[in-house]
């Protein structure tokens, strides 16, 4: 098969079949081509404009146990920490003042924070900052929940579906979670009308291409506002801490696949990818993502954050991530928004 072909193909049609997404998917030859016609198409919805999100860690507790991930539930090593909504008010002050038009509260599957408590942070958010969008990252709750987030104020939702496929969603969280439920938690969202965003790791343990392939067509049938991916990466206190780490380049070359199926979505060049590779946020903006998610944690609880193992700007105060951030989105070609950043369909 011919690469260049098949990346026009996908480009004009989307009307790719199993082996030609296998043959891209695998292909390891350059992927110049591929980078260039995704920056073409994201530019052509997006221009070069690149939305930050501020991600506000606001609890480390975790009532799940999924075998990939340093807060799951049996990590006895963790400290465990919670935000007050004084203290999430302070993030988001500072974000504010950063410039930053979209607060993601981001969490383990922490009950403690109640629907009443949840929905009080939110109103509260919401009114003190109307020209805001607020996030919620937060897992698998009921329709009812759902609905009273969105009520409150929130407006957009990510829940990765983790895997499309049955058998490896098994392999990689303990039985009392299901794919099914996952994914009926994503149509409810997007029922609701949250703008909804999914996504899976690269290269997480047991991953095949058939996997990856079943990813590209469950979100073709959820058409989600937002992807997001990252690699894979150990964590040394997990049941996988001996697995290997997700590949850096398949991650990029994702996402340029992604921008070629999804012109119109939002898709982050993640922490993850910035933390296997220096750089790799930048390639991420070259590959076709157009969104970072700098941190807006208190400084005194990011390390107690830790999904994976290495995370990248552990010790930084937000204002430096800010600045951080300015240099490396122009060396890569492109500038920051003020815009709120909402989905262009
Ligand atoms: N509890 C929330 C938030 C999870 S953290 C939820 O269930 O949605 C956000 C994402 O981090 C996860 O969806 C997962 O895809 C990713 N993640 C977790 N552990 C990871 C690891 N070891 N390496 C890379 N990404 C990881």
């Amino acid at each position: 098969m011919d690469k260049n072909f098949l990346i026009d193909k996908l480009h004009n049609d989307k009307n790719l079949n199993d082996e030609e997404l296998r043959f891209l998917i695998e292909d390891d030859s350059s992927d110049d081509y591929l980078f260039e016609i995704a920056d073409k198409i994201r530019k052509e919805h997006y221009g070069t404009d690149v939305y930050l999100r501020g991600l506000i860690e606001f609890t480390n507790y975790c009532r799940n146990n999924c075998y990939y991930c340093g807060i799951r539930r049996d990590n006895k090593n963790v400290d465990r920490y919670r935000l007050t909504k004084e203290e999430i008010m302070l993030c988001c002050e500072e974000g504010r003042a950063l410039g930053y038009r979209t607060f993601v509260l981001q969490g383990g599957e922490d009950m403690s924070y109640k629907d009443e408590d949840m929905c009080d942070i939110i109103r509260t958010i919401r009114a003190k900052y109307p020209d805001c969008a607020i996030t919620l990252s937060i897992g698998e709750r009921s329709y009812d929940s759902y609905k009273a987030y969105f009520d409150a104020g929130a407006n957009r939702y990510l829940l990765r579906h983790e895997t499309a496929n049955e058998e490896h969603y098994a392999r990689l969280h303990p039985a009392e979670l299901s794919l099914k439920n996952r994914k009926e938690c994503l149509y409810n969202l997007k029922k609701i009308g949250y703008q909804i965003g999914t996504g899976f790791m690269v290269g997480s343990p047991y991953q095949t291409t058939d996997n990856i392939i079943e990813d590209i067509r469950f979100m073709q049938d959820l058409m989600p506002d937002m992807i997001g991916i990252g690699p894979y990466l150990r964590h040394a206190d997990t049941p996988f801490a001996d697995m290997e780490n997700g590949s850096y380049k398949l991650t990029l070359r994702l996402i340029a696949m992604l921008r070629l199926f999804f012109p119109y979505a939002l898709i982050p060049a993640t922490t993850a990818l910035g933390t296997i590779n220096p750089t790799g946020r930048e390639q991420g903006l070259k590959a076709g993502a157009n969104v970072i998610m700098p941190n807006l944690s208190p400084v005194s609880v990011r390390k107690l954050y830790t999904l994976y193992d290495n995370k990248i700007c552990l010790g930084d105060e937000s204002a430096a991530c800010r600045n951080c951030l300015e240099v490396r989105v122009k060396s890569a070609g492109y500038q920051i928004a003020d815009s709120r950043g909402d989905v262009k369909r």
